[in-house]
């Protein structure tokens, strides 16, 4: 039985849309051993910064943006180049499409086609919902779930084009299971985990992937503000009783971008040391 594709409206809305797609299947230029780019948002420092790195060591050239800290983000480039691999670095702030469309436009003219997008960027404003003005609101949800729709706008229409690519969205635990304090935080985690799986629905018959990674506790500089008495509270409620590593976050988004995840999509899973159990 053929299941029908929501994506199969592309061709009923617009012809034009319907050519470039259909070109795109046959298209002989692109092949499964042309080089791979990849693009990290929130490369420069953090879990971004490791799973950029670890790409590199996958065989990628990476596009990673980040909104302020140029000089993690040279330090991440330098690394990716002592690699051997190409980088393309700048500052994007994702909550803005004109700018993610501007970033995406130079780093495909530098690098190449994107095959892989990693949404990582994110930010916390914490507070008790009757503190919580709409600024922090507005902010958290700007980052942490527009980015991820302004990201996956850009590059979809060319994953489907050359049916193949690959969405690795950044969520968390707390958008699966709520935290006190982060009524904004966890909307749009949560947001990510619904945005995903209904992407994963729509691209899927076209070859392209999307995939959702949901890290615990994770030591960067997002979770130093917590202090050492929250990190001793939780530890209790963590099965491997300690903190994350961003690597270990990094060596799933590696899986899940691999042809070793080839039949897995749509799927959240969690980095979290048992947390949740
Ligand atoms: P981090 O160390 O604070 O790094 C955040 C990164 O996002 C930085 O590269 C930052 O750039 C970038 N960024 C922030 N706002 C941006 C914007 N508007 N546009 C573009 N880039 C922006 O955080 P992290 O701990 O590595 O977290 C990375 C991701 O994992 C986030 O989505 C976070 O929610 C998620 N996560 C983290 C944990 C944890 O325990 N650490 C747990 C679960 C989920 P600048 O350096 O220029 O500011």
């Amino acid at each position: 039985m053929e299941v029908p594709s929501p994506c199969d409206g592309i061709r009923l809305a617009s012809g034009r849309a319907t050519d470039r797609l259909n070109r795109g299947r046959q298209d002989p230029a692109v092949s499964p051993s042309d080089r791979q780019v990849a693009l990290v948002t929130g490369g420069s420092r953090g879990i971004g910064r490791a799973i950029a790195v670890q790409l590199a060591r996958d065989g990628f050239d990476v596009a990673l943006c980040y909104r302020q800290a140029a000089e993690a983000a040279a330090e991440t480039a330098e690394r990716i180049r002592g690699l051997g691999h190409r980088v393309f670095h700048g500052t994007c702030d994702v909550s803005e499409l004109d700018d993610v469309q501007r970033f995406i436009k130079a780093a495909e003219e530098d690098l190449g086609e994107l095959a892989l997008a990693v949404n990582c960027a994110g930010i916390v404003k914490d507070n008790p919902l009757v503190l919580m003005d709409q600024g922090a609101w507005k902010d958290v949800l700007g980052t942490n779930l527009d980015g991820v729709f302004n990201v996956c706008r850009t590059v979809v229409f060319g994953f489907l084009k050359r049916r193949r690519g690959g969405i690795v969205n950044i969520s968390s635990v707390a958008g699966v299971y709520g935290n006190a304090t982060q009524t904004n935080y966890c909307a749009a985690k949560a947001g990510i985990i619904g945005f995903s799986k209904a992407l994963a629905k729509e691209v899927g018959p076209y070859g392209v992937r999307v995939n959702v990674v949901a890290p615990g506790f994770i030591t960067t500089q997002m979770t130093e503000g917590l202090g050492p008495k929250v990190a001793e509270r939780l530890m209790p409620s963590i099965a491997l009783r300690r903190l994350g590593e961003a690597a270990e976050v990094a060596d799933l988004v590696s899986f899940l971008a691999s042809n070793r995840a080839a039949y897995i999509t749509g799927q959240v899973i969690q980095v979290d040391g048992g947390i949740t159990l």
